[in-house]
């Protein structure tokens, strides 16, 4: 029985007092929404602020990205073991690192091995492009973007976010059927590269334009176990009917 998760990326918005804000306003009725794990991923410098704002709740903090080593001469980076007191979980390889910061496949597992050791857990994005997508190559792309991760990976708790980058911020969702067919793609390629019980376990979350109105046709498809969601987590209501519409459903199942 795969938990569902709603995770909000809030990339690279809010100040700390507005993350507060936003914070005090979502936690009551998050709060009140069971049977999901819900995230927030603020940025780094409002992380020490939502957490004291989440203390007894049930909300889980993640932070947006990680740098691999523990701590040295890495001006601006921010390291796991910085992270590991603050939040519980991080995204890793989100299509906007690989795209705009150059992160490869090697740099992306160093990652997601530095966060393990640190005690986080890693929200793992994939995705091919619009060009990938439209030459056929969807299933090579996110196959190479697997070939690091193993089964220790997977048995530790790695939740994996499928995100077609064509679908990003752009309100051009991918169709639910369409995520549930990559995402199936997704389990039979674990389960060849690992094993049956590991691909069936692990948690594969759709990303891409998701809103209010859109959810319950991912959230309805068996493969998918929840979402990533970006510019809908910004705003309140969308971000609650969201996560409340995943419970539903995954309760009813
Ligand atoms: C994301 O940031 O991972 C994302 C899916 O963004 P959006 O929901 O805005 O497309």
């Amino acid at each position: 029985m795969r938990i569902p998760m709603i995770a909000g990326n809030w990339k690279m918005n809010t100040t700390v007092s507005e993350a507060m804000a936003l914070v005090k306003e979502m936690r009551p009725g998050l709060d009140r929404i069971d049977n999901v794990d819900k995230v927030i991923c603020p940025p780094f410098v409002s992380l020490s602020a939502v957490k004291e704002l989440l203390k007894g709740s049930s909300i889980k903090l993640g932070a947006q990205d990680l740098y691999f080593e523990e701590k040295g001469a890495y001006t601006g980076e921010i390291s796991p073991l910085m992270l590991a007191e603050l939040c519980q979980l991080v995204i890793i390889g989100h299509s906007e690192r690989r795209q705009y910061f150059n992160e490869t496949v090697e740099l992306v597992d160093k990652k997601v091995k530095a966060a393990f050791k640190a005690g986080l857990k890693p929200i793992l994005c994939i995705g091919e492009t619009l060009k990938e997508n439209e030459a056929g190559k969807t299933e090579e792309v996110l196959a190479k973007q697997l070939s690091l991760t193993a089964s220790q990976a997977y048995n530790a708790g790695l939740v994996l976010a499928y995100e077609p980058i064509w679908a990003i911020g752009t309100g051009r969702a991918a169709t639910g059927q369409q995520a549930n067919q990559t995402i199936g793609f997704i389990r039979r390629h674990i389960s060849q590269q690992c094993s049956r019980e590991i691909a069936q376990a692990v948690r594969i979350l759709y990303g891409g334009s998701v809103t209010a109105a859109n959810i319950a046709e991912f959230i309805n498809q068996p493969e998918i176990d929840g979402a990533l969601v970006g510019g809908a987590s910004l705003k309140t209501s969308q971000f609650l009917s969201i996560v409340e519409q995943t419970s539903s459903f995954k309760r009813g199942k």
